[in-house]
């Protein structure tokens, strides 16, 4: 049985990073999961004269100092994608990659993903439409799978559906060039953009529309790995209330899950370093009385 942790961070920006510190300040448990590079959004900001003390600096600069922050702490990351979890009543089961961990309480940071679904996404979630290729790559072994990334770092995800032998169709969305470790296995389509997935129950095909108006293409697949920055918050866990596209919270940054609290740019505008960061510390707060709350019973 998994170790049960005191409180599960999700996302490794300014708010998850911000809830990590606090959390750890009040001696929970705990796990941050996101990635060694802190937030894109963070690392790849020119310059960002708004948070206080760092005037001047660049957001790789800053990105430093809040690894540095996490070091001196000793809260380590877990570069791990949650692609699910699952309220048990008085605690929280997370997919993690292919193991699951438990948790009692969840501060969801994960940021905002400004991108619309594709047509056909939400009606295959779940049925050959998947956000997480550790998490459902065993599953298509030998199989074909399209695989839309959006971001650079999201190769490794395409590298292991191939080292488990999956047929995979790779489909850059970033700009640069792929730099895939088992590229030659692979077959890479660049300047592409998808239309549609399609499929009656299940996923048949992807279609595919040129960058620059080339004439559409059809793709078979069984599965189609559409891998973004961040996912939806309410396809990470049933039942989350949302406003508009954003996690509905109140002023202790809690969700309408007893136990469930968010942070960051994914609780709205505005979309702010510092807010973000507040709002981090906020929920790990909350988080920290819940469960003294959750203990004493
Ligand atoms: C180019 C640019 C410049 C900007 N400049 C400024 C500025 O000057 N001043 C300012 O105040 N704001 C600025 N912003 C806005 C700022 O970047 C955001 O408000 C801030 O990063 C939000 O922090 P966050 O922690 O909520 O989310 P993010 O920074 O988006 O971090 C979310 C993290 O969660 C991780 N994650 C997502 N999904 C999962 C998952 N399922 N499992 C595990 N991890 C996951 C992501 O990888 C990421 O690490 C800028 C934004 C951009 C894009």
């Amino acid at each position: 049985m998994a170790e049960r942790m005191d409180v599960a961070i999700i996302g490794s920006g300014p708010a998850g990073i911000s809830a990590a510190i606090t959390a750890t300040a009040r001696g929970l448990s705990l796990k941050l999961y996101g990635n060694m590079a802190v937030s894109e959004k963070l690392s790849k900001a020119h310059q960002i004269n708004n948070y206080p003390g760092f005037y001047g600096k660049s957001g790789a600069e800053i990105a430093d100092a809040f690894s540095d922050h996490l070091n001196a702490m000793g809260i380590a990351r877990d570069e791990a994608k949650i692609g699910g979890i699952y309220s048990m009543g008085d605690y929280f089961s997370i997919a993690v990659g292919s193991d699951v961990a438990e948790a009692t309480a969840v501060i969801l940071a994960t940021g905002v993903n400004f991108g619309r679904p594709i047509p056909g996404e939400n009606d295959l979630l779940g049925r050959g439409v998947s956000y997480c290729a550790t998490c459902d790559g065993m599953l298509y072994r030998g199989k074909k799978a399209a695989v839309l990334a959006y971001d650079q770092g999201e190769e490794k995800e395409a590298d292991f559906l191939a080292s488990i032998g999956v047929e995979v169709d790779y489909i850059p969305m970033y700009k640069g060039t792929p730099d895939l470790a088992n590229g030659d296995a692979m077959n890479v389509i660049e300047g592409a953009a998808p239309k549609s997935i399609e499929g009656d129950g299940k996923v048949e095909k992807l279609i595919l529309g040129g960058a620059n108006g080339e004439a559409e293409r059809e793709l078979s697949e069984d599965a189609v790995f559409i891998l973004r920055s961040s996912i939806a918050p309410d396809k990470i866990i049933d039942g989350l209330e949302l406003d508009g596209n954003h996690v509905k919270v109140d002023r202790k940054m809690a969700t309408n899950i007893p136990g469930f609290f968010a942070a960051g740019d994914i609780t709205g505008t505005p979309y702010q370093y510092v807010k973000a960061a507040g709002e981090g510390n906020v929920a790990a707060i909350s988080a920290a009385s819940y469960v003294a709350a959750i203990k004493k019973k």
